[in-house]
């Protein structure tokens, strides 16, 4: 029968997802799929969570949703009190709107007003560094560095500039240490905000671990502290992404608490409504609220969904039970235990070069040679073989091509649900496994 759906790919039928049950998803054929990348690292809780499910419940019959040009509301103000009750120190307030790209591409927005507010108008750039994603809508994807996605939209996206990303894997040269390589490429940042001019750079936006254009990257120790430094000196703002890495994902509520640096904004989403309600936030530090407290009072921007009381609802419900149950413990020793078995399973194979990531976020990276590195051909798609499958075999990850931007190799994504125990991660990498030995075989 044809669907009438305009969705990601206009070819062939997808199954259709009928019920969640935990870490799995079950379609209208009653096949079940683990799910091994929580979609795109979004279904934290697992699917058909009881608690989230009966505060939903409750919360349809009182209020769904009243503008926030009228009203706020009681989900919506618990929800931010609480995300700053945990939040990195100077944070203090919380915009929220519906998803991860419109959480960035607010804050593109409001580091401009920001420093319109403080008389400071020539600053509008934003460098940002290659191989990034922070989302589809013009803004954030100007702001991004993937290639692949970039280069059809090129003559409609702002001017944004790209240093390296921190990823140590393909970058640290011979013989030099983590710390000296993570002070070389933020020091990147420096040169390119003096090629651009001090006084022009309004932001730099990064993921603390990057995720979906490079597989579960994290910073090297020190890296983000010397980027703190540089916006410091120059009086840029810094953006962190956590719409992936963020809410608990790497065993933190913020990721960016492990690298011991206060940003001035944060983009968090994803894991916020696990997939329950649509739902993101952009959180700001006090110093940018009070500029436009003082200033014009009113921030240029806006959503008809922001602040939604049933998606606040719905985020509300998994923040209790990520602190409640206490799953960040659970994430950190999980995550352990899947490191271990990827490693265990996949450290001597000939085509798999690098296995990292903090918590329950890791990738793999597919290489050719282990030796040289060397990327597999794209033209082997080997990525979107690997996620097929996995799809066959009942695994649901999150495969990317790398060799689109002809940086790095093909990679996986596993970013599982905070639930997973123990049996569900050896059948995790056991398909997994089988998925790419078919893959590389084809
Ligand atoms: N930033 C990052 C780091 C992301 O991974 C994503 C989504 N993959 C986005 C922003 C965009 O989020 P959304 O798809 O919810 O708009």
């Amino acid at each position: 029968m044809k669907s009438h759906i305009f969705g990601r790919s206009t070819k062939g039928a997808l199954p259709v997802a009928t019920k969640g049950d935990g870490c799995y998803l079950i379609d209208a054929d009653g096949r079940r799929y683990l799910d091994g990348s929580g979609g795109a690292a979004v279904s934290c809780l697992g699917h058909s969570n009881q608690a989230v499910r009966a505060a939903l419940h409750a919360q349809i019959d009182q209020l769904a949703f009243a503008h926030t040009g009228f009203f706020t509301s009681d989900p919506a103000e618990r929800l931010a009190d609480r995300l700053i009750e945990n939040a990195p120190a100077g944070i203090d307030r919380v915009y929220l709107v519906s998803g991860g790209s419109e959480a960035v591409e607010a804050s593109i927005k409001l580091a401009r007003q920001y420093f319109l507010e403080i008389g400071q108008p020539k600053r509008h750039r934003v460098i940002a560094r290659r191989q990034s994603y922070h989302g589809n809508t013009l803004g954030a994807l100007a702001a991004g560095g993937n290639a692949w996605r970039r280069t059809q939209f090129a003559p409609l996206l702002a001017d944004t500039t790209h240093i390296s990303p921190c990823y140590e894997y393909r970058d640290r040269q011979d013989g030099e240490t983590q710390e000296a390589y993570g002070l070389r490429v933020a020091n990147e940042l420096e040169t390119e905000i003096l090629r651009l001019g001090p006084d022009t750079v309004m932001a730099f936006l990064a993921e603390p671990v990057v995720g979906a254009t490079s597989g579960a990257v994290p910073a090297v120790p020190g890296y983000l502290k010397r980027i703190r430094e540089i916006c410091d000196q120059y009086g840029v703002l810094l953006i962190l992404d956590e719409v992936m890495c963020g809410m608990g994902r790497t065993g933190k509520l913020f990721a960016c608490t492990e690298d011991d640096v206060a940003p001035d904004m944060i983009t968090i989403a994803k894991g916020l409504g696990a997939g329950y309600q649509p739902i993101g936030a952009l959180l700001t530090s006090a110093a940018i609220y009070d500029a436009i407290a003082a200033g014009t009072g009113f921030f240029q921007h806006g959503h008809t969904y922001m602040g939604h009381a049933m998606a606040a609802t719905a985020a509300n419900a998994v923040l209790s039970e990520i602190l409640d149950r206490d799953l960040l413990a659970h994430v950190t020793t999980q995550g352990d235990k899947l490191d271990a078995a990827l490693k265990a399973q996949f450290g001597d194979h000939d085509n798999i070069g690098d296995i990292r990531g903090r918590g329950l976020f890791r990738g793999i990276e597919l290489v050719a040679d282990r030796s040289t590195k060397a990327p597999f051909d794209p033209s082997r798609g080997l990525a979107a073989r690997i996620k097929k499958e996995a799809f066959a075999a009942g695994l649901i990850c999150y495969p990317m091509s790398g060799t689109i931007d002809g940086q790095h190799g093909d990679h996986v994504l596993l970013a599982p649900p905070f639930i997973i125990e123990d049996a569900q991660i050896d059948e995790l990498v056991g398909k997994l496994s089988t998925a790419i030995d078919k893959a590389l075989a084809a």
